[in-house]
Parts: structure tokens; sequence; C-alpha cells
């Protein structure tokens, strides 16, 4: 293989999660820049992969893209992976991407796993719209703080178990106990267990129910209510008399609440 850089999406949790095509470009790569070399031994292993693996990872990244770029000069191909999923989406990579970039390197990305995806084809909603946050913060208010910027958009971040509780108290404190909420916990692998109900119930439900492993949640949009939309039709108004169009009028909306589009269109058709 001639010298070539690529992110490659692996496994999140089976290890048999892997498109052919990403096997097929870790078994022609000359190395494997990994965020840890015994992690991604265990995929190698499996796959019988013989690159050379170097570590690379949160705090060696800036300085492993130098080295990456020399490979690269002197003919060796290179692959980036993760622990586990898509590189860059709530893990390393950011980095050395935008050095390749800034040396008009070329990038080719191998698509794959990702719970985030994995987890949204698990959830009916009534919009396309949600809003991936990564991890959610740890500070009560912070998470309440990002909570309410997304309020009326499908939420979606990845929590720790040891933490979920209180996020979950703390969405139920910041909303209310009717709050609809979804929960995945592995994800493809043998435990996995994906629940929707109120914020309460789900609660109760982990006070009795096994509480480890990887988790997403979504906290589901809330309906703006009759105090929020006369406050919007009176924005309506004021932008009708400027001269918006309708549908200038719902674009920006939209994004000042955070309100679907097509939800002010039709209260600026009223
Ligand atoms: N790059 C990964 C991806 O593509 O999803 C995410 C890496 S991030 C460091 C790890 C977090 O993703 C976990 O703490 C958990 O919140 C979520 N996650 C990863 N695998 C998961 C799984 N099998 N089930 C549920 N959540 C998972």
């Amino acid at each position: 293989m001639s010298a070539k850089f690529f992110i490659v999406a692996t496994p999140i949790g089976n290890l048999k999660d892997i498109t052919f095509r990403a096997v097929d470009v870790l078994k022609n790569v000359d190395y494997i820049a990994c965020e840890d070399t015994r992690v991604t031994k265990i995929l190698v292993d499996k796959y019988a992969i013989s690159a050379k693996l170097i570590d690379c990872y949160k705090f060696n990244e800036k300085q492993r893209s130098g080295k990456i770029i020399t490979l690269l000069q002197d003919g060796y191909s290179v692959a980036f992976v993760s622990d586990a999923g898509t590189p860059l989406i709530s893990d390393p990579g950011s980095e050395l991407v935008k050095v390749l970039k800034e040396n008009e390197i070329e990038i080719t990305s191998i698509p794959g796993a990702c719970a985030v995806t994995t987890f949204l084809t698990h959830i009916p909603r009534d919009t396309e719209e949600y809003a991936f946050i990564g991890f959610i913060p740890r500070v009560k208010k912070q998470q309440i703080e990002i909570l309410n910027k997304y309020k009326y958009t499908n939420c979606v971040f990845y929590e720790s178990p040891n933490r979920l509780m209180e996020t979950l108290e703390n969405i139920q404190a910041s909303f209310s106990a009717e709050k609809k909420v979804a929960v995945g916990r592995e994800l493809t692998k043998v435990f996995e267990e994906v629940k929707i109900d109120t914020v309460s119930q789900m609660i109760e439900y982990y006070k009795n129910n096994t509480l480890k492993g990887e988790i997403v949640v979504m906290v589901f949009a809330s309906e703006y209510n009759d105090v929020e939309e006369s406050e919007i039709v009176e924005k309506i108004s004021i932008l009708k008399e400027e001269g918006y169009s309708n549908k200038d009028i719902s674009i920006i909306i939209s994004k000042l609440y955070g309100i679907n589009k097509n939800k002010i269109y039709k209260l600026t058709m009223e």
C-alpha cells in the first residue's frame, strides 16, 4: 500500500462490528496509531493484522502527529483508531487530523460503529433533529445550563454509570418527573439494554436493576408551553411588520429558541 493515512472506526463492544473495508485497510497499512495498544491488540489479534502499533492518545497526540507525518513522508501508510467506535467522536484524533490537514495530507475515513448512532436507531423520534453534546458535564450547574440550551431539541450525551443516577435526578429537578428520557446501556454487547420512560420511572428502574457498563442518554425535546408560544407569536408579528418572509421568520426564530422550524412556520401561517 502506498503512503496513505486512514481514520478507521472499530467496534463499540461486539468485535464483529467492523467493516470488511476497515479490516482490509488495517491488514494493509504499515502502522496503526491507537489510543491504547493493549486494547487495539485484542482487535488485531482477532483479525490477524500484523501492522506495528504506536500509541497516540489525548496527551501525546500533538507530538505523535509529527512522527506520523514523518512516517507518511518516508512512504509508510498509517491508520488511526481509538479504543472503540469512531475516532474524534468523544475520542482522540482531532489534533492529529488538524495537523495532517495543515500539512495537506489526504485523509481517508473508514466509517463504522458509533455509540450515538447505534443508540439513535433504537429511539423513535418525532423529529429528525438531535443535539449530540459528547460527555455531559459533571457539575450540576453546567448540566442544567446545557440541558436548557437544547431544551427544544432531542439532546443526546454520553454518561458514566457512576454518575447516571445523579444526572437523572438533575434532569427531573430541572424539568419534571414526567420528562421523557431514553437510556442505552452496553449496546452491541451481551447485556445490551435500551429503555425509554419518564425520568422518574427511569430512576426507579435503576434503583432496582443493574447500573453498570457503557451508557448513552437522550432527553427528549420539550414542547414549548403557552407562555412561550405567546412570546413567539409576538416575535413573529414584529418580524412580519419588518417585512421578513414566513420562511425567514421560521429560520430566525428556530435558531433563537431552538424550536423546530416547521412548528414556527405553522405559527407564521396562522
Ligand atoms: N468514539 C466512541 C463512539 O464512536 O461512540 C465513543 C468513545 S467515548 C470515550 C466512550 C463513551 O461512549 C462511553 O463512556 C459511553 O458513554 C459511550 N459508549 C461507547 N460504547 C458504548 C456501548 N457499547 N454502549 C453504550 N454506550 C457506549
